[in-house]
């Protein structure tokens, strides 16, 4: 099946590009050439990548951060603002799980994990310029942990703080649990200006959700989704995976045709990436039920297919869309953008990160907080904010993560324009990254022109790669940092 896959199959849309004529993206796909690139990999989901983020000081009396790394101090110029609320709490554990999560039947560490949430809001007060917010998302964990009353506690005291708004010129999401979310929690949801819906759905197979501790129907599924629409929720997206235990080519085809029933908005596909040695849950899999690397490759091959062929639009890295979606039309038209939950419509000037292990950014760099649940909470209660490392960008930094953003959303480079920013010629500038990317040339996944270095259709499943070649600290020095497999 693996061997059938071509380029016809892996994509709908046009990317407006300089090709040559005789383009390579018409070769096949095969999975020789999927496993060449397969390897650890980041997702770029930031520039540096979070694991190059340095310590900060914090003066634990005073709450004051020493040193010039204060890249919260830009935010009292931003234009638009996006907000990430963390919220960890899940009721079981599922065994594939690589979040930040507490397992917990204690409603009152949720609520008290709240009040310190709401707390480090208003560490925000004085610093954030009063702008709307575009965008916002609330993570986890399970952010329907939280009861009704709670969720809107916190609804209402981050509208204290920052200036939340409604309507269809913003996308305020919630990470839903089919398993556990009630109908009457979407009007609550829907009557605090939630609009979008994402659903962890990872595999309907009964078998491979016994393996992953994770049971869920598909009528739980349906009647979410029908019900989310009804009330008015538009884009709903549903995270699939594939590479879990038990599954196979033929069960994971079976539950995309579950999934093209449902019709969602929005799919991602996920590569399980199974670490023990670094995830305690996953050591509660059992590794004879876990498919081989080929038989992952050809999973991955058959789901794309069977998406595409459906009418869903690959977007690039592990995303699909309906053709009609907001999404698909935004990435046909250039207007993509891509922040710590991924793709996004609605860039802003900065992200706000609340909560344990949240990351937030300004112009001038990156700041995250602590990740354990209860240092978080240490921290708030004793200086209001948790922050423990950040990233001053560099012009450098400023000009690699515009060009790697440019490439995982609009699939192409500007060279120009980069020769413009940096006074020298590209092929001078980027020698390196242009040796680095010379085997994708090769392999018909990347093309260039005078005017740009673009991606080709085949090419949309290495953007990691492409990426890369381009991450200064990446190729520096050895790094210890585990990234997930491309696939
Ligand atoms: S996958 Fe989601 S619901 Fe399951 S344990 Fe992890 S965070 Fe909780």
């Amino acid at each position: 099946m693996a061997e059938n896959c071509t380029d016809s199959t892996l994509s709908s849309h046009e990317i407006q590009q300089d090709r040559p004529a005789s383009s390579p993206t018409t070769l096949p796909l095969s999975p020789e050439l999927l496993a060449r690139y397969a390897g650890p990999c980041p997702r770029y989901t930031s520039y540096p990548t979070a694991d190059r983020f340095a310590p900060l000081a914090v003066d634990e009396s005073s709450g004051a951060v020493a040193g010039a790394e204060r890249p919260w101090d830009a935010l009292n110029s931003v234009r638009s603002l996006s907000l990430y609320v963390h919220i960890p709490f899940c009721h079981s554990l599922c065994y594939f799980c690589a979040c930040n999560k507490v397992i917990t039947h204690q409603y009152g560490l949720a609520s008290s994990y709240l009040d310190h949430l709401l707390k480090e809001a208003q560490w925000y007060r004085e610093r954030v310029a009063p702008v709307p917010v575009t965008q916002l998302h609330l993570g986890g964990g399970t952010p329907t942990f939280l009861n009704d009353r709670d969720l809107t506690r916190l609804m209402v005291g981050l509208g204290d703080v920052f200036e939340l708004r409604s309507g269809d010129d913003v996308e305020y999401s919630i990470e839903a649990d089919p398993r556990v979310l009630e109908l009457e929690t979407l009007d609550t949801l829907r009557n605090l200006g939630f609009n979008r819906l994402s659903m962890g759905i990872q595999d309907f197979n009964p078998d491979v959700q016994r393996a992953i501790n994770r049971i869920c129907t598909p009528q739980q599924v349906r009647t979410l989704t029908e019900a989310a629409r009804e009330r008015g929720f538009g884009s709903i997206s549903y995270d699939l995976i594939h590479g879990l235990p038990g599954q196979s080519v033929a069960s994971l085809e079976r539950t995309i045709d579950t999934v093209l029933e449902l019709a969602p908005d929005r799919i991602a596909l996920y590569h399980y990436a199974h670490l023990p040695h670094r995830f305690k849950a996953q050591r509660l899999i059992d590794s004879d039920l876990m498919p081989p690397p080929s038989e992952k490759i050809a999973m991955q091959l058959a789901a794309s297919r069977r998406l595409t062929e459906a009418g869903y639009v690959f977007l690039g890295m592990d995303h699909f869309a309906r053709p009609d979606d907001p999404m698909a039309i935004a990435a046909a038209e250039g207007r993509l953008a891509r922040n710590f939950q991924g793709y996004t419509l609605m860039p802003a000037d900065a992200l706000v990160g609340l909560g344990a292990s949240a990351i937030s950014y300004s112009a001038d760099g990156y700041w995250q907080n602590q990740h354990n649940q209860k240092e978080y909470t240490t921290a708030i209660a004793a200086r209001g904010q948790a922050i423990f490392r950040g990233w001053q960008l560099t012009d450098d930094d400023r000009l690699r993560q515009g060009l790697i953003m440019e490439l995982m959303c609009h699939l192409r480079i500007d060279k120009r324009e980069l020769e413009r920013k940096t006074g020298a010629p590209f092929a001078g500038y980027f020698h390196r990254e242009l040796a680095r990317l010379q085997p994708m040339f090769e392999d018909g996944l990347l093309g260039q022109s005078d005017r740009d270095l673009y991606v080709t259709e085949r090419g949309r499943w290495f953007l990691r790669n492409a990426a890369a070649a381009f991450d200064t600290y990446l190729h520096e020095a050895q790094t210890d940092a585990q990234y997930s497999r491309v696939l």
